[in-house]
């Protein structure tokens, strides 16, 4: 049975393959430095830099979130003095999917920090009746 559908599922002609009009289509990023429009170096006195080759601007230190929050600023049209520069589909994806994986690991990150906060609120009660009572 299953193997009569393996044989209709053979005969469907594949024609969703995307345009390949970018460098690094079906490429996915491990990381917002292996995408081919961020470009890291650094200057003469060995600072770090990187530069966004989607609006051509540089910017101080390889800050991984900062890179996120620019090229996802830029693919929602946030920046107007650059929205010559279109960003296409697949690097769209991927910096959203980075930056909601970015997203979870800060939620997860929060709610640890919230953990916490909690056990210091808790100190804080402590330490303030502690003060009351010595009044
Ligand atoms: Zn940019």
């Amino acid at each position: 049975m299953s193997a009569s559908d393996d044989d209709e599922n053979a005969a469907i002609p594949v024609n969703e393959t995307p345009p390949l009009n970018s460098d690094n289509d079906g490429k996915q990023l491990n990381v917002i430095w292996d995408d081919n429009k961020i470009e890291k170096f650094t200057d003469n006195n060995g600072k770090q830099h990187w530069r966004c080759l989607w609006c051509g601007r540089s910017f101080q230190y390889w800050n991984a979130t900062k890179v996120l929050f620019h090229v996802n600023k830029q693919a929602g049209g946030a920046i107007k003095a650059y929205k010559s520069t279109k960003i296409d589909k697949h690097h769209k994806a991927e910096y959203t999917r980075l930056f909601n994986k970015l997203s979870q690991w800060k939620t997860s990150l929060a709610q640890l920090a919230d953990g916490k906060k909690r056990a210091s609120d808790e100190y804080i009660d402590t330490a303030t009746e502690l003060y009351a009572s010595t009044k």
